[in-house]
């Protein structure tokens, strides 16, 4: 099978061809997605276990959603009333959930790596729901997913990433699946909020947005990331909107038939016109959450596959 991986950890992680695997199936649950009865029984009998430790919105109900359709028991676990609360450490959560046999856990956790430890501490398929400032895989691949569909293909396209790169998970994660499939990355923001050594990546950097948006097929916008800024970073929200807020007139610097992305939630005013976002000529943001589900559902019908497959080795094993 051309998907090998155990976790979804990050996207530094998948080979090219694992993306085009993911991103074929999510096509197929797209579909599925739109019919009146969504039902799949690919998941029946297993169990995923939703642990945010980070607050969400769009993500959770996106897995839990993805879960149900594929027939998966899918627990959500409230971390704001959970033990940790009382001191519990992440491992020791991490080892009670495991003696629950779940076959799938969606993690999102504030610190970077977090999910990572967590992985090498439980025998179920671990999938990073964000991690800090480190990685967003499937808010990545559900990104590739909407730039293929209304592109017809996710290479040899100019995409510019614009605004607080330096905190952003879901910067990171694009960056480098759009590096993996060859495509030509444009970072834009204020100095402030671009991260040191990015250029290593092997994308240009612009703190102009005219100049930086000129030609290119998609612009990402992003949330200024204020729960993880400590200090100024910005003289002004209405200083940023003025110099690097997504409106038309910045917009037509771009290719004439570019789209315009957002991964939620958007702040209307700070880093994008509320009537651009509402744009359904230009604006992919309704999609972006249509294909989540899609992704997601790909995402966890191949772990679940591949987790099978590692428990019958392990049974054949004992056998013999
Ligand atoms: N929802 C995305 C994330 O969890 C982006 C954001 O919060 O701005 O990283």
């Amino acid at each position: 099978m051309a998907f090998r991986a155990r976790h979804l950890l990050g996207i530094e992680h998948l080979a090219p061809l694992e993306i085009t695997t993911v991103l074929d199936l999510a096509d197929r649950y797209v579909e599925m997605s739109r019919r009146t009865v969504k039902q799949s029984d690919v998941l029946a009998g297993m169990t995923q276990i939703n642990m945010f430790f980070e607050s969400s919105t769009r993500t959770q109900a996106s897995f839990e959603l993805a879960g149900k359709r594929l027939g998966a028991d899918v627990m959500n676990m409230s971390m704001q009333s959970s033990s940790v609360k009382k001191g519990e450490t992440l491992i020791d959560t991490a080892m009670t959930l495991n003696a629950m046999h779940p076959d799938l856990l969606v993690v999102r956790h504030p610190s970077s790596g977090a999910v990572n430890l967590l992985a090498s501490k439980v025998n179920c398929a671990v999938l990073n729901a964000g991690d800090g400032r480190h990685e967003h895989p499937t808010q990545a691949l559900l990104d590739a997913l909407t730039i293929r569909r209304a592109k017809g293909r996710i290479q040899r396209l100019t995409v510019a990433i614009c605004g607080d790169i330096a905190h952003s998970r879901v910067a990171r994660s694009n960056l480098i699946l759009l590096n993996k499939m060859e495509n030509r990355i444009r970072l834009i923001a204020p100095p402030t909020l671009m991260p040191a050594g990015v250029d290593a990546f092997g994308c240009e950097l612009f703190d102009d947005m005219r100049e930086g948006l000129k030609g290119c097929d998609v612009v990402m916008m992003l949330r200024l990331q204020k729960e993880r800024m400590d200090g100024g970073f910005i003289p002004s929200e209405r200083e940023y909107y003025h110099r690097y807020g997504l409106d038309a007139e910045k917009l037509s610097h771009a290719a004439e038939d570019a789209i315009v992305m957002h991964p939620g939630p958007m702040n209307r005013g700070v880093e994008i016109d509320g009537d651009l976002a509402d744009d359904i000529n230009r604006s992919v943001i309704q999609d972006q959450v249509e294909m989540g589900v899609a992704v997601r559902m790909a995402c966890m019908d191949l772990l679940a596959r591949n987790l099978r497959a590692e428990r019958g080795r392990r049974i054949v094993g004992t056998m013999v």
